[in-house]
């Protein structure tokens, strides 16, 4: 290439990889896959290398992520936060080694630590005396967004460190972690912004990373985003000497560290780890789209130093792109049990990141056709949370005479005029008596609702086809000798499942209302129900006005469960499950999922300046905290006041956080 071509070339591929970068990590909506970014950022790379004088410091190789948006306050890091440098193949990852060897001048093997590369979302945390101050996105790397405020609400950050009897927390540590979404949440998420005729996002990634950079926490807190820490950057008057010995401290300390961490002596044990992992990885609840290799002794570590933010005493080894292109050959259609109509992609098989895929959701018609996929074309298919195949769109120019995509105008399972009502992306079949809802609802219900052990859409199918399971009641009267007189079922598999069904009437409210079958009611919208009504009662009398003030219930929602529950066949539905002893409300030991402080223990002791004990509690109660009377080692912290007895000894053996009174106004106010 000639310079002159190389510099238009340079010009064109980093203004394309900037657009990127800004709809990747400001807007949490990429335009094109990772691997298609991939391939853009390699190209520009390689001919940047080829071409140094033409390098300037702007260019996005030189600097990583995007500057933090304007929607937060910048918080600058008190050390960078850097991105990794990749690899794909065995070959480059010896070359790494070969490379920290030589410049380490070191003759005897270097130690290595993998630990899986989670994809989700850079976050930094400040702890100061053991108490969480502030924390940030990665932002450009030298800044980011501070998100303390979402940050507090995510259960599994301690907003203590856990302490031993006696010991003294450091003054600053600074502990590095990626927050993410469990695929569990990402699809109810997607199945949501769906149902309300929202784009559903690409990957739990984009998910995570929207999730936390919402202005309101409390649409923060309604996701159920985790964390796993893998590092520690700042820090005062704490010694260790490896990577290993970081990880051990956080998790003593109460953080939730990766357990596939490994430490390796040689790079092929590193290497044989990569492989191991690609096949673990299905099984996860989590999206890795790698291992992240590590140097293991910290002063290597110092000595290796980084280039433009990336550290050279680290790579992340990723595997192939869960991106591949295959023909298109059919849009069908599905009616589920709330006679939806869900299209799916019929796909010329074709092989994504080690698994077969020869279907893939399509969500709804305007989604197709905001793709403009159609019948014929040759498609770009991800995996999306690795679990659920998508069609990302059509690769142009469309085969000739190919139509953009029409939802049928009659039920394919009943014959009924199709309906799409106004607001929803849905269509809908409306005949209540169609097929679809009764055999759907109760797969749906003994699956995914009640999680009922051995009895699936194979139970569920075989006593549909033989007239004794019509609805969610005749689950629960069925016996033992129904059963037996069945193919397949003998006295004790019959007996197993009979008391499996009996067992399900403890699963909680939210549960069995989300097994009803509501329209747009998700595994999370039947949480949030759950949790803020209280009981089917309250909810039955809810108005639509009422039912919207739930948080993350907007009025498309609002109104269908409204009219759900005026419907005279669907309360004595539920009058029904009532008497037969499922749980309608919401029991004890059920703890709401909202909140700031969600799943943290406080005990209350002593005398208080500004608060009675009684408005203490209420005020730690309403941000979703739990305030008991004893002492263990599941408090959060204990808030003592003038003159505080024997929980302060109990606390202090226990290891547990004490904060005075000026402690509860900050978590109060959140600051
Ligand atoms: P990266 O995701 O490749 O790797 C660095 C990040 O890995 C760290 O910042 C950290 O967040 C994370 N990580 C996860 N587990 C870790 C662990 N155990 N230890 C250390 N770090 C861990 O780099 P990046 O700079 O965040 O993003 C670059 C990638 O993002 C690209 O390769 C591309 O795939 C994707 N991207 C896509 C688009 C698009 O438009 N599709 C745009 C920009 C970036």
């Amino acid at each position: 290439m000639t310079a002159k071509t190389a510099e238009e070339r340079i010009r064109e591929l980093q203004a394309l990889v900037e657009q990127h970068n800004y709809r990747y990590y400001v807007l949490d909506d990429p335009e094109v896959s990772d691997a298609e970014y991939d391939r853009l950022f390699d190209e520009l790379r390689a001919i940047e290398e080829a071409h140094p004088e033409l390098v300037g410091p702007d260019s996005p190789t030189q600097r990583i992520g995007a500057a933090p948006s304007e929607r937060f306050q910048k918080l600058r890091h008190l050390q960078t936060m850097g991105s990794l440098d990749k690899a794909t193949t065995h070959e480059e990852m010896l070359k790494w080694a070969e490379d920290v060897r030589r410049r380490l001048d070191l003759d005897e093997p270097i130690a290595f630590v993998t630990e899986p590369k989670i994809d989700g979302s850079a976050i930094s945390l400040v702890y100061e005396n053991g108490a969480f101050v502030r924390g940030a996105t990665r932002g450009d790397g030298e800044e980011g967004e501070d998100v303390t405020r979402n940050l507090r609400t995510i259960r599994s950050i301690p907003l203590t460190m856990r302490l031993a009897p006696g010991e003294k927390p450091p003054p600053l540590v600074e502990v590095r972690g990626e927050i993410y979404l469990p695929l569990e949440g990402f699809r109810s998420l997607n199945e949501q912004l769906v149902a309300q005729g929202r784009k559903p996002s690409p990957n739990p990634r984009n998910a995570a990373a929207g999730s936390l950079r919402q202005l309101d926490p409390r649409i923060t807190a309604s996701r159920p985003l985790a964390i796993w820490v893998y590092g520690i950057g700042a820090v005062e008057r704490l010694e260790l000497e490896t990577h290993s010995q970081a990880l051990a401290w956080l998790r003593e300390h109460g953080f939730r560290t990766n357990p596939g961490a490994e430490r390796h002596d040689s790079i092929e044990s590193v290497l044989e780890a990569c492989e191991e992992w690609e096949r673990r990885r299905a099984g996860l609840d989590y999206e890795i789209d790698g291992l992240v290799v590590k140097v293991d002794s910290l002063a290597q570590q110092a000595a290796l130093g980084a280039l433009h933010q990336r550290p050279r005493w680290a790579r992340a080894f990723k595997w192939a792109p869960t991106t591949a292109q295959t023909k298109l050959l059919g849009i069908h259609v599905r009616v589920g049990r709330t006679g939806a109509l869900n299209p799916w992609a019929e796909l010329e098989p074709v092989e994504v990141g080690g698994v077969t895929i020869s279907t893939a959701t399509l969500h709804n018609e305007d989604d197709i056709n905001r793709k403009d996929i159609r019948e014929g074309d040759t498609v770009i298919v991800q995996r999306a949370g690795d679990v659920i195949p998508q069609v990302a769109g059509p690769v142009l120019p469309h085969p000739e005479g190919a139509e953009p995509f029409r939802m049928p105008r009659d039920c394919p399972l009943c014959g009924a005029e199709i309906v799409k009502p106004e607001g929803e992306a849905m269509h809908r079949c409306p005949n209540r008596a169609c097929p679809s809802r009764g055999l759907e609802t109760l797969i749906h219900w003994v699956q995914a609702a009640m999680d009922i052990e051995g009895v699936g859409e194979k139970f569920v199918r075989k006593l549909w086809a033989a007239g004794l399971l019509r609805s969610m009641p005749d689950l629960y009267r069925l016996r033992v000798e129904q059963l037996t007189e069945l193919e397949g079922y003998g006295e004790i598999s019959a007996q197993r499942a009979i008391e499996a069904i009996d067992l399900s009437k403890q699963q909680p409210f939210f549960r069995v209302l989300f097994g009803l079958n509501i329209p747009h009611v998700g595994f999370v919208t039947a949480q949030s129900l759950a949790y803020h009504l209280g009981s089917v009662e309250r909810l039955a009398a809810a108005t639509q006005e009422e039912i919207q003030e739930v948080e993350g219930i907007g009025p498309i929602v609002a109104e269908a469960v409204a009219d759900w529950f005026a419907d005279e066949e669907n309360s004595q539905l539920v009058a029904e499950l009532g008497a037969l002893g499922l749980r309608l409300e919401l029991a004890e030991d059920e703890r709401p999922a909202e909140g700031r402080l969600s799943g943290h223990v406080y005990v209350v002791t002593g005398t208080l300046e500004h608060f009675s004990r009684a408005q203490a509690q209420a005020a730690l109660e309403e941000l979703g905290a739990r305030v008991t009377d004893s002492v263990s080692a599941k408090t959060t912290a204990v808030i003592a006041g003038e003159n505080p007895g024997s929980k302060i000894e109990k606390a202090t053996r226990l290891g547990v956080n004490i904060v005075g009174e000026r402690g509860l106004e900050e978590l109060l106010s959140g600051e």
